[in-house]
């Protein structure tokens, strides 16, 4: 449920409104926006009476929600969320361009390839140390060292970093990394989101390989629903019968969970195409469709790389791709911050 303030309340009056709906053993959750202050009732609703709630003078009104999310749903919060990673924004017109190799392979690596994609207009490092492979018997990442050399690039190049966690017991290793993944094998980790939650750090959600967009925002509800509000969720393809691509770009998730939610939404070309040349058209079509950000995988020898050669882009290519994106950014009314 919500409801929804007439505007210029004072503060104390919200104030009081809150505590007065808090003794109905509900939770709340205050948006306060440019033109709107919305309270957000979780809890079991059947006990408030929309009634009672409607006559108080500073309510303009009280909706009920149906939508099982709920502090993820744009009717508790109307203006974009905008999450800050180490200084990088992410939503309400600040777009962000992740970019780096799928996995950490050594610290020289790590830094060229830094330096490159920063020099073309990235504004986050990633690069998985922790990977979550198919075979146990393929490249699992550098691990703990994987983020000591991503710490380093950061130091040298002057980046925020977003890499993967898969085991809540790594947590500590992730101590000064500006924005947690989950990837898309552990999006109904719930235990792992409720820990989360518990920390300040962004999170990045993907989109699980088979899920719902609601199943997806749920996720995100997990983590918020234990204090942690800073989440930004990625389309990075689902699975379908297509077999031509290594997934389907779901594009039409970007506008629909926009819709639903206030929540900054990117996408990852490079996991939905799953190869290189495709990378570029998906990219423009996911800024086309509303997009907060992208998330591309870079590599300095893609035939060489130790995952995911196929669908990294050289730093050239990226390059280049970025001059394409810098001008539909143009036309969408975003930027790099
Ligand atoms: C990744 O970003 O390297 C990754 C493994 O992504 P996903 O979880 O989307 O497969
Ligand atoms: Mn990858």
């Amino acid at each position: 449920m919500i409801v929804i303030l007439k505007q210029g309340v004072p503060q104390p009056q919200v104030k009081e409104l809150i505590q007065q709906l808090e003794e109905l053993h509900l939770k709340t959750h205050l948006s306060q926006g440019e033109n709107t202050t919305i309270i957000g009732l979780i809890g079991d609703t059947t006990v408030v009476d929309i009634d009672t709630i409607q006559s108080i003078p500073i309510v303009e009104t009280v909706k009920r929600v149906q939508e099982p999310y709920k502090k993820a749903n744009r009717k508790f919060h109307a203006d974009d969320t905008v999450v800050n990673a180490g200084g990088t924004l992410i939503g309400g017109g600040n777009f962000a361009v992740m970019a780096g190799p799928c996995s950490v392979e050594s610290e020289e690596q790590i830094i060229d390839i830094a330096h490159r994609v920063k020099q073309s207009g990235a504004n986050l490092l990633r690069g998985g140390a922790f990977k979550p492979r198919t075979s146990p018997y393929a490249f699992q990442g550098l691990e703990g060292e994987g983020i000591r050399l991503l710490l380093a690039a950061k130091k040298e190049v002057g980046l925020p970093i977003v890499t993967e966690i898969m085991d809540i017991r790594d947590l500590d290793y992730f101590a000064e990394v500006d924005m947690i993944q989950v990837g898309a094998r552990n999006m109904q980790n719930f235990r792992l989101l409720k820990e989360l939650g518990r920390c300040q750090t962004p999170i990045l959600l993907k989109r699980g390989l088979a899920n719902t967009m609601e199943e997806w925002l749920m996720s995100a509800e997990y983590i918020m629903a234990e204090g942690n509000e800073n989440i930004v969720l990625c389309e990075r393809g689902i699975r379908t019968f297509e077999t031509m691509t290594r997934n389907t770009f779901d594009v039409s998730a970007i506008p629909l969970i926009k819709r639903l939610s206030h929540l900054p939404v990117i996408a990852d070309p490079s996991h939905a195409g799953g190869l290189s040349y495709l990378v570029p058209s998906l990219a423009k079509s996911a800024v086309a469709a509303g997009a907060d950000g992208l998330m591309i995988e870079v590599h300095n020898n893609p035939p060489k790389a130790l995952s995911d050669g196929p669908q990294s882009l050289t730093p050239d290519q990226f390059a280049q791709l970025m001059e394409e994106i810098k001008k539909y950014l143009a036309l969408e009314q975003k930027s790099l911050s």
